[in-house]
């Protein structure tokens, strides 16, 4: 996460520093004293399989222009997290879900970010390119462009669907996912 320079409230120049009482530095104003608490952003996620096939969308903007994702996005105020994921698949997919579950927690300790994913079944038959999204595809199991996937949660999150959609009993499980930088470094 990039620090903090100037005060969200009056301008001023911020210093990294512990204030008192506290545990960890802050990004605190020289100017006014406000401290900016700075915490891990929600983005939500959900897989959507359609006759045995999972729904990818392939990214139109970076990060990772041109990869396959699971709809995922940014929580925003005043949404829950379901709510966030159904946005998602709107705005990426032009889908709606339905028998939607809770399938996983991922805490992406490197990027400050808890992925909450979601699984469900398309409903209905409708989707297609929305904003940010170049192509929709239904994908097998067995042609997912792994290598082509945008995010190591989301390979993560899909390997464990697959395996699970076998026996169709599904976990819901909470998860460390390691970025592994070298490795990103080659597929991009
Ligand atoms: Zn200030």
């Amino acid at each position: 996460m990039p620090e903090i320079k100037f005060c969200n409230v009056c301008g001023g120049q911020i210093h990294y520093q512990q204030p008192e009482g506290d545990n960890a530095d802050r990004a605190v104003c020289s100017q006014c004293g406000h401290i900016h608490y700075e915490n891990p952003k929600i983005v939500n996620a959900c897989i959507i399989e359609h006759e045995g096939k999972i729904l990818l969308g392939k990214r139109t903007i970076p990060p990772r222009e041109g990869f396959w994702n699971v709809p995922a996005g940014f929580m925003e105020n005043g949404e829950s997290t379901r709510a966030g994921a159904r946005r998602e698949v709107r705005e990426e997919v032009c889908a709606e879900i339905a028998d939607m579950q809770l399938f996983g927690v991922y805490n992406i300790i490197q990027r400050n970010q808890v992925h909450v994913y979601f699984r469900g079944h398309l409903k209905g038959t409708h989707y297609a390119a929305g904003a940010e999204t170049s192509e929709v595809k239904l994908f097998a199991p067995d042609e997912i462009p792994w290598e082509q996937i945008a995010f190591p949660v989301g390979i993560t999150a899909m390997k464990r669907y697959v395996e699970e959609m076998k026996s169709g009993e599904f976990t819901i499980i909470e998860d460390d996912i390691i970025i592994d930088y070298e490795m990103l470094k080659k597929f991009s």
